[in-house]
């Protein structure tokens, strides 16, 4: 994981590189990283680019006190409850990117129209039932889309992306949106095919080994 410092510093890196790869925009979004006891996440409000290592917010999961000058992302309940139940993730981005969020408006879950769904765990991805945003009731609502799964979309809103590490997470909120854009292409040719439940379930084994994984 690195020092507190590198996490950071990843973590600001991760929110200028969805904004300039066009996966999310302005102050939308946000990108936290389990950290000791707790979590460090960005900031509420603040354009990206102004961010410094200090402005990145701690957050203890004991009483949910904070330290750093600013409050932190009006998010960090889900950042929260996702960290803190789902030991198998260490890092969390939310976006709010165009194609994701146009099915999210449209309350649609991504079915396996390309076996690249199985990314994020299963043979589709659930869109999180509409909550206003920064509620708990949000945070239930995306843990329940979540369950056995990497990433949501979130309803009228955007996309939720897990992984051991921020990079990782910033990997797989990329792919939700280029699986969503792919649907939404294939659509406008008329009625199309989903991957059958069993061959998904090969594919959902397959990727157990598959990631950008360094070679040691
Ligand atoms: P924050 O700037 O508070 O992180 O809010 C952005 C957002 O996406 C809310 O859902
Ligand atoms: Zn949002």
């Amino acid at each position: 994981m690195g020092t507190e410092q590198n996490v950071r510093k990843g973590i600001i890196a991760a929110c200028i590189k969805m904004n300039e790869i066009g996966i999310n925009q302005g102050t939308s979004g946000n990108v936290s990283c389990r950290w000791k006891k707790g979590m460090l996440i960005t900031p509420s409000g603040i354009p990206y680019e102004q961010l410094i290592t200090k402005d990145i917010i701690y957050v203890k999961f004991r009483d949910n006190s904070t330290e750093g000058p600013h409050k932190p992302s009006s998010e960090w309940r889900f950042h929260r409850d996702i960290l803190a139940q789902r030991k198998d993730v260490d890092a969390v981005v939310h976006t709010h990117s165009n194609y994701a969020t146009a099915m999210a408006i449209r309350q649609l879950d991504i079915p396996a129209i390309h076996y690249m769904i199985a990314a994020a765990g299963g043979k589709k991805i659930t869109c999180a039932e509409y909550a206003t945003f920064g509620t708990q009731k949000l945070s239930d609502n995306a843990l329940a889309a979540l369950k056995n799964r990497l990433a949501c979309l979130l309803a009228h809103h955007g996309v939720i992306a897990l992984g051991t590490s921020v990079e990782k997470a910033l990997w797989l909120a990329i792919e939700v949106e280029t699986l969503a854009k792919q649907y939404s292409i294939a659509n406008q040719y008329g009625e199309i095919k989903i991957i059958p439940d069993k061959e998904m379930k090969k594919v959902i084994n397959a990727f157990k080994t598959y990631g950008p994984e360094k070679k040691s």
